[in-house]
């Protein structure tokens, strides 16, 4: 038996047997086999290598389909590249003559191949470099078999485990039901987390080791509250867990049962509590946990769930679909924020060699006009079936606003001539989560109609600690005077301005922070659906003075240290069970 610690992100005990997932990333490692199953390697790359080809000849005569002629034309270099026998036939090769498995043969190659492009010197060879070792992920990919296929052969429940995970890849676990999964990267807030949280997947992350620790099979307890993966647990340590699934089970629906009651303090002030959705499915998850609406729909899911980029219709679709299940409902649609680690199928977007401080969310849609065009015009379309709220995401400067406010209007006259319907007065606001949005609210406020506080984006760029980097989770705080401040300051020129405000990072649904918000004049709080009832809780048993009086305190202090203490005491009082809840995460 071994325990493993690491960040618990999604509460709940999972327990079944592991299927450890090869990186992706990483250069397949050197294995031989016996002679008598070099001809079973040989065919099982022969077999990839036509599947990924069927899968590229899929991919380009669907984005050839939407005159996406120019994409398209990226997949025939690569098709191009996988009918080479002058690439192919090496792989063949080494594979007959040194033994080595398929995995090592291909990664080997096309290593090889992109070495030499990168070495010709030109920004033209180094994209055809990226696009070998993307072709290269493919084919490994197909060796592994995909993680959905291997699930299947799986009987009962499954961990996964990985080196990490990308968003897309977890909501494709999610889809074959999986129990849980552990990885060894990622933080809280890394949008894998998040993604595991709307999901409702008992998750660790940060595991450091976890993926070279665990063999295929191995039975594994993965306790989501705790942060801790157990690897190969005795009897004893089984039933203990096994009771404690159940017990966690229970507690959840508890709290759910109060969900249809109102949620306002005990002095009678409405604390309006939305969902963080990245789905529209995800809408009756939030109402079944008595949410009100949505105050984040986190659109670039459309991007990152296929192949090919959404066309229009596909956005308003979908759009179209939340407006449905929202019944009237709030609904904030925040533009897509790709880019960092939500990365696009690769034709879109280069390595960066600092991503989180590149080319992405707003930047990257005003720096990609017809993407980005594409989608404005689908909101716009949508707003003649509902209220929607249009939000922009990583805004660092106020001419971001303008430009996408310039686009807008010029989409706006192109439908008035068409005679397409929409709402003139679609409200447009900013998510509030980068210091820079922070220090110039004033101007922003003057500028649109709502903000929201991206807390989790707010603390990486406040206080420059990645937020998916396990190595440095223990710097990723929310309760640093720094990143208060902020808050408290971005909530009061909102107010003062007259417009709205709301907190959507994780902190919104973090029971320990409710008073804090509350007491700052948060009204509003966006959270992971699951979250909804145990906020709800303290919430009811709120006073405004005493909440207010907690943040003046709190703003006193000059340590998270003393903030955390302070907010603990609080929630003891409150409600002591939340702040169990509370400690594990
Ligand atoms: C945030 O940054 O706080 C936020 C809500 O957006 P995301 O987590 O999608 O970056
Ligand atoms: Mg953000």
């Amino acid at each position: 038996m071994e325990a493993i610690k690491g960040i618990g992100v999604s509460a709940g005990i999972a327990i079944g047997r592991a299927l450890l997932l090869v990186h992706s990333d990483r250069r397949a490692s050197f294995r031989t086999v016996g002679s008598f199953e070099i001809e079973n390697e040989i065919q099982r790359m022969a077999r990839a290598i036509a599947d990924s080809i069927e899968q590229l000849l899929h991919i380009r005569n669907k984005m050839a389909l939407r005159g996406g002629k120019e994409a398209a034309r990226i997949f025939d270099f690569h098709l191009e590249l996988l009918g080479d026998p002058t690439l192919i036939g090496p792989i063949r090769e080494d594979i007959a003559r040194e033994g080595v498995v398929a995995e090592y043969a291909v990664s080997e190659n096309f290593r090889k191949l992109a070495d030499r492009f990168r070495g010709m010197g030109s920004d033209i060879f180094a994209q055809k470099a990226a696009d070998v070792i993307d072709l290269e992920r493919r084919v490994l990919s197909r060796l592994g078999g995909r993680p959905a296929d291997r699930i299947a052969t799986l009987k009962g429940p499954v961990i996964v485990i990985a080196h990490e995970l990308t968003p897309s890849q977890t909501v494709e676990l999610h889809r074959a039901h999986i129990a849980g999964f552990a990885t060894d990267g990622g933080g809280l807030t890394g949008h894998t987390s998040i993604l595991a949280r709307a999901l409702e997947l008992p998750a660790v992350v940060g595991c450091a080791r976890v993926s070279t620790d665990v063999e295929d099979g191995d039975m594994i307890i993965v306790d989501g509250e705790g942060g801790l993966v157990i690897v190969r647990p005795d009897d004893a340590v089984l039933a203990r867990y096994q009771l404690l699934a159940r017990e966690t089970e229970h507690r959840r629906h508890a709290l759910r049962s109060d969900a249809t009651q109102p949620s306002v303090t005990r002095d009678g002030m409405a604390v309006a509590l939305l969902g963080n959705i990245e789905f529209p499915e995800e809408i009756s998850t939030v109402l079944a946990n008595g949410g009100s609406g949505v105050g984040l729909y986190r659109t670039e899911f459309l991007y990152l769930m296929s192949d090919v980029p959404p066309t229009e219709d596909d956005h308003l679709d979908s759009y179209r679909r939340a407006l449905e299940l929202s019944d009237g409902r709030p609904l904030v649609i925040r533009t897509l924020d790709l880019g960092a680690d939500k990365y696009t199928q690769g034709t879109l977007v280069e390595a960066e060699r600092n991503p989180f401080l590149g080319l992405r969310s707003i930047r990257f849609c005003l720096a990609n006009q017809e993407m980005f065009k594409t989608q404005l015009r689908a909101l716009l379309r949508a707003s003649a079936y509902g209220q929607i709220k249009i939000m922009l995401p990583l805004v660092t400067h106020v001419m971001e606003l303008r430009q996408t406010r310039m686009l807008l209007n010029d989409l706006a006259e192109e439908l008035e001539e068409a005679g397409i319907p929409f709402d003139r007065n679609i409200p447009v606001g900013i998510m509030v989560e980068t210091p820079a949005a922070a220090l110039m609210a004033r101007t922003f406020a003057i500028e649109s109609q709502f903000f929201s506080i991206g807390t989790n984006d707010l603390i990486q760029y406040t206080l420059a600690v990645d937020r998916g980097n396990e190595r440095v989770a223990s710097l990723y705080n929310a309760a640093n005077p720094a990143v208060l401040g902020l808050i408290k300051s971005i909530t009061r020129t909102a107010r003062h301005v007259g417009i709205d405000v709301s907190v959507c990072g994780e902190i919104a649904g973090q029971p320990l922070f409710t008073p804090l918000l509350v007491g700052m004049g948060v009204r509003t709080l966006s959270m992971s659906p699951g979250q909804i009832p145990a906020v709800k809780r303290v919430v009811r048993g709120l006073e405004i003075e005493r909440c207010e009086s907690l943040a003046r305190r709190v703003g006193s202090f000059d340590s998270d240290r003393q903030v955390l203490s302070c907010l603990r005491d609080e929630l003891r009082k409150i409600d002591p069970e939340a702040l169990a809840g509370s400690e594990g995460s």
